[in-house]
């Protein structure tokens, strides 16, 4: 992982196995697992071990991994089965409902997916 200023969250607790998650993918540079609180039947999170805390945050030179991270949901959601289509989220900030800061791609689905969301 490389270094920053950023203070760490429950999700570099995850990334370095001293909490548990349902793991669904991992590689040199992110993660997916479950969400602890699902919002659909399907609810996984796909992240960068790298902590980015939110997607205002992200460089120009962030350009591959965030494309890595978003070609990395597409496969969840095949992997996770979600044939008839998927919701992709990234909250950003106060006013986007982010609630951890390390940047995290929401895949949901499983259901019907609602148009605007709240
Ligand atoms: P945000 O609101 O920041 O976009 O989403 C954060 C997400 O992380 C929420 O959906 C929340 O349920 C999930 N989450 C928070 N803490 C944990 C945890 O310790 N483990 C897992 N698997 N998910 C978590």
């Amino acid at each position: 992982e490389k270094c920053n200023n950023y203070e760490p969250t429950i999700f570099s607790k995850i990334i370095d196995k001293s909490i548990p998650a349902e793991i669904i993918y991992e590689d040199d540079q992110c993660l997916a697992f479950h969400d602890v609180n699902p919002q659909a039947p399907i609810h996984a999170l796909v992240i960068p071990k790298e902590n980015i805390p939110q997607l205002s945050q992200a460089r120009d030179d962030h350009l591959v991994l965030l494309g890595h991270l978003l070609i990395t949901a597409k496969k969840v959601a095949s992997q996770l089965h979600l044939v008839k289509g998927y919701r992709i989220v990234i909250n950003d900030g106060v006013e986007g409902s982010q609630s951890v800061y390390h940047l995290h791609i929401h895949v949901m689905g499983g259901r019907q997916m609602n148009w605007p969301p709240g």
